[in-house]
């Protein structure tokens, strides 16, 4: 239980101070899982949640962080009321957020889920010093714009995201010029080897259940309908200097290898962990050190085969939608992933069907580029007017 944790107090050397955007989800509760296990390294300075002010109450007493802000302002007095005494301060609302991304910090993990995440990531991402990324919708919607801001405050970069902490450990001390293709690896999902027809049945609860990683609700569907490994090629695009030809998707149903770079001599290297989201994120805080961790360790002899496979495109057509998307550009994979979410949320409401999904973010994308509504963003500001414009599209498709 966390309740014994004992965390030492900062001004010590090497003590590192993180703040985590969505602490009380899996990648969140995963960050504070390493940080309980390194207490002498960390210290946590603020927490973030969006509803769930009991958890975030918890969460911040337990490792004793200096903000807890929750999102939903009609859960303040709640926060407040739990944390009395407890000299924690609490804020509440969207400004509340950003201001706790703002805060100084060595290291902002960034873990909201979906677009909701992108004014404070934006915010964490203007202050000169490590970003450790989980949300991948930010990049996928903001690409350039958010790029740009990275590299103009200093911001050091290091992606979360299991494929993309792979491609970033192999990468670091490889000349990346030499690299022939970044080759990101997809379980397959839920649905790996289901028809068309039973695919057309698929339930929330079926979705959910992932063979191999344990995920919040919106990123698991995404895993069954292959959008997550779309979302991810677009992420791929931004973090690393290839074309968008030379990021490949294959299907490899153990999840053991993660990412592969490919050099232009034909050397191909691998990133291989046991499918334990703790391990990206120790890279994501400790990085260029290694933290010491207990998750289980790949036994190749118990393993015996590991296996690949080409991805289905006609059962999970996503894949091809994003790189569509991405090939488009603009705002084109900004609507494609608000457009998404918002069928993501139809599909776990049941008013969609499982295939409906990706059939509903292609009707999106299509009445979008009709209407010129495809557009170069300068800023987050119109970011943020292209994700509420594909969130509109999608309800008028959906009917909602
Ligand atoms: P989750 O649903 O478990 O948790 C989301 C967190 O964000 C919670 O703390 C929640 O309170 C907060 N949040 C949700 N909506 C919000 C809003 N509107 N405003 C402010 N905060 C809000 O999600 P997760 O699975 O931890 O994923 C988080 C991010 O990390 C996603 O972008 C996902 O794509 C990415 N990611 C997750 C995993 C994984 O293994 N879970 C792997 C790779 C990448
Ligand atoms: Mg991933």
């Amino acid at each position: 239980m966390v309740d014994a944790f004992e965390l030492r107090t900062a001004g010590q050397a090497n003590v590192k101070t993180v703040t985590i955007l969505g602490a009380t989800g899996s990648v969140g509760t995963s960050t504070l899982d390493i940080i309980r296990q390194a207490p002498e390294a960390f210290q946590v300075v603020a927490l973030t949640a969006q509803s769930n002010a009991a958890k975030l109450a918890e969460l911040a007493r337990a490792y004793r962080a200096k903000f807890a802000v929750i999102g939903d302002t009609s859960r303040y007095a709640e926060l407040r009321d739990l944390l009395a005494g407890t000299g924690i301060e609490v804020a509440a609302g969207p400004e509340a957020l950003v201001a706790a991304a703002e805060m100084p910090a060595d290291c902002v993990v960034a873990a909201i889920t979906g677009a909701a995440g992108l004014a404070p990531t934006f915010a964490a991402a203007g202050k000169g010093r490590r970003l450790a990324l989980a949300n991948k919708e930010c990049l996928v919607a903001a690409g350039d714009v958010f790029m740009s801001a990275i590299r103009e405050s200093g911001t050091e970069l290091v992606p979360i995201d299991s494929e993309h902490s792979g491609a970033f450990q192999l990468l670091k001390d490889n000349n990346t010029r030499a690299v022939e293709r970044i080759i990101l690896t997809a379980s397959g999902g839920p649905f790996r080897d289901w028809d068309l027809d039973r695919l057309a049945t698929a339930t929330p609860e079926a979705a959910l259940k992932h063979p191999k990683w344990s995920m919040g609700p919106k990123i698991s569907i995404d895993s069954a309908t292959l959008m997550n490994k779309g979302l991810e090629l677009i992420e791929a695009y931004h973090l690393f200097p290839v074309e968008a030809r030379q990021i490949e998707v294959v299907v490899h149903p153990q999840s053991i290898i993660h990412c592969l770079v490919m050099f232009q001599d034909g050397s191909m290297l691998a990133q291989m962990s046991c499918p334990d989201m703790r391990i990206p994120i120790s890279v994501g805080l400790a990085w260029p050190e290694r933290l010491q961790s207990p998750v289980e360790r790949v036994d190749l002899v118990k393993l015996q085969s590991l296996t690949f496979e080409a991805p289905d495109l006609t059962r999970f057509p996503a894949l091809t939608l994003a790189r569509e998307a991405l090939e488009r550009g603009g705002t084109a994979p900004a609507i494609l992933n608000a457009a998404n979410e918002v069928a993501v949320e139809g599909f776990l409401a049941r008013r969609l069907s499982f295939l409906d999904i990706t059939r509903t973010v292609a009707t999106c994308l299509n009445r979008a580029e009709q209407a010129g509504m495809i557009k170069l963003p300068q800023t987050l500001e119109d970011v943020l007017e292209a994700d509420g414009a594909g969130r509109q599209l999608a309800r008028d498709v959906i009917g909602a």
